[in-house]
């Protein structure tokens, strides 16, 4: 039997937020943060999740969302590092057994079933693949003086999001190799598969709403998206979560 795990990333800073509690407690839809993205892996078919918080947290994140929530398929809690990479190698050490891993950042709490599923499909097809929505924006280039460039063409680009979903054993071993280089550059697990291994990933079926809460702004567009998901389907997730 193929066991599908997810990591959740937890331990970032927030900064950008600009509030003193770390970004994925604060209260969305009357619930913190990360309990949204924890209920979604928590419904859909991945086995086993690992959660990754922020050094010093893991006891905190325990009692006062795991447990309080009653989130079953919590495996491990581990502690992150300075940069999203190395949390993600920690995550992935606590994954060891799986077959496949998905990669998700706490920070996008309105990821759906359907994204979550379309990226399982995609990582059993193509072996790696990355949730993505086409760039509705376009993008320019800044010029050495602050002037727009020319830009790509606006059809070939895509925004990409996680989840990102690799073989556990190549994403692994594609790690262990480029963080024993250079990892300057490194925003996101395609490049390190790619970097490590020559391997791309594909593209699939992002969802607009499936947004990274960075700044307050993007808090309020999160919440407008949960709500009004609860108001249409009725709450299918523990309404104490
Ligand atoms: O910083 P950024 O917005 O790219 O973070 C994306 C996700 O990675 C967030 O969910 C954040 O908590 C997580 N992260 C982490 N460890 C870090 C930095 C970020 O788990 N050192």
């Amino acid at each position: 039997m193929e066991r599908i795990a997810a990591i959740i990333l937890a331990a970032g800073s927030g900064r950008r937020m600009g509030t003193g509690i770390h970004k994925q407690y604060l209260t969305l839809a009357g619930r913190p943060m990360i309990c949204h993205t924890l209920a979604a892996f928590e419904e859909s078919p991945a086995d086993d999740i690992i959660l990754v918080t922020g050094a010093g947290e893991e006891e905190y994140c325990r009692e006062n969302i795991v447990e309080k929530f009653g989130f079953t398929k919590v495996r491990r809690i581990v502690a992150g590092g300075k940069e999203r990479y190395h949390s993600v190698y920690e995550g992935l050490k606590a994954a060891a057994g799986s077959d496949y891993v998905l990669i998700h950042d706490g920070a996008r709490p309105c990821v759906t079933d359907a994204v979550i599923r379309a990226v399982i499909d995609g990582v059993r097809t193509y072996g790696a693949c990355v949730a993505a929505v086409p760039v509705t924006d376009t993008i320019k280039i800044a010029d050495a003086d602050g002037f727009a460039a020319a830009g790509p063409p606006r059809s070939t680009l895509w925004a990409v999001q996680t989840p990102q979903a690799f073989v556990y054993e190549q994403i692994l071993n594609a790690y262990r190799e480029v963080l024993n280089g250079e990892t300057r550059g490194i925003t996101d697990d395609t490049m390190v598969l790619e970097a490590a291994a020559g391997k791309k990933a594909k593209l699939v079926q992002g969802s607009y709403e499936n947004i990274k809460v960075t700044t307050p702004e993007d808090l309020a567009a999160a919440e407008a998206f949960l709500s009004r998901r609860k108001r249409v389907s009725g709450l299918t997730r523990s309404p104490d979560c």
